[in-house]
């Protein structure tokens, strides 16, 4: 088993300055255990002429993705109270994705499930990924996780999720992410790992196309474990930007479009200047 090391930071659950452990984001027992992943700088991607055909090569790692982001009692506070009932909501997810065909709206049935300790870790989650300012900026997501009985996460954050086989692991930081055709912005933060993808948005108040809602687990009580109706899309994630779910013939044809345009664009040129 691969060892992590323990570093020197700001918990961030408890704002503590302390050594942190290492939190695995997913839980290990949500198949994060052995997760051999590519890590990736950002900047490269942003650098990379075609990142679908010709991916940045980043660096391979094993042992399951995670952060140094809360310390030993917090880590240890988030296993006992959330991971069971996270645990529960991932097995459910893919079983589903084992036996449903691709990409599809899935109307299903999953049993046994705790929403407001799922909604919980799925915020510690988005804790764990960001830097931080973060917690400082947003005390209000540590209180909802630091008493398990509370119901109070203020509207302005909303939590959506989608079935995915994550094409690509995405842990996308707070961002604003534009977009050009409605001309709206949406201030969120993305996680997927099959078998779902989360995002979690700040005071954003339209609907996120494809994506199911389940900001409404945190009124659930705090012992209840029922069965949920669910409706939810899958998406592939190829490429490594928020809220983008194109299927990889899609991203093609939209990288093919944009090199013929800039074709255009250079011709026109040529003929200003030849003129
Ligand atoms: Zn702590």
């Amino acid at each position: 088993m691969a060892r992590h090391k323990m570093e020197f930071g700001i918990c961030r659950l408890c704002g503590k300055k302390t050594s942190l452990s290492y939190e695995h984001v997913p839980p290990k027992v949500a198949f994060n255990k052995n997760t051999k992943f590519v890590s990736v700088d950002f900047e490269e991607y942003i650098g990379a002429e075609n990142a679908l055909k010709n991916p940045p090569k980043g660096k391979t790692k094993q042992g399951g993705i995670g952060y140094n982001s809360f310390c030993v009692n917090c880590n240890s506070f988030l296993g006992s109270k959330y991971v069971p009932a996270y645990k529960n909501w991932a097995i459910g997810g893919m079983q589903l994705l084992n036996k449903k065909e691709e990409y599809g709206l899935h109307g299903y049935t999953i049993k046994e499930i705790e929403p407001l300790k799922v909604i919980k870790h799925i915020v510690s989650m988005f804790l764990a990924i960001n830097r931080d300012w973060f917690l400082e900026s947003f005390p209000e997501l540590a209180s909802f996780l630091n008493s398990p009985e509370s119901n109070e996460l203020p509207d302005k954050f909303r939590i959506f999720m989608y079935l995915t086989r994550a094409e690509r692991f995405r842990y996308m930081h707070y961002s604003a992410h534009g977009n050009f055709k409605t001309g709206t912005t949406t201030v969120c933060s993305e996680i997927a790992f099959p078998p779902y993808g989360y995002v979690m948005t700040f005071d954003y108040k339209g609907k996120i196309s494809y994506l199911n809602e389940i900001t409404d687990f945190k009124n659930f009580d705090h012992n209840l474990k029922t069965s949920l109706n669910m409706v939810t899309y899958q998406l592939p994630t190829y490429m490594p930007f928020p809220l983008d779910y194109r299927s990889e013939n899609k991203i093609e044809s939209d990288i093919d479009n944009s090199l013929r345009q800039l074709e255009i664009l250079k011709k026109k040129h040529d003929i200003k200047k030849n003129d």
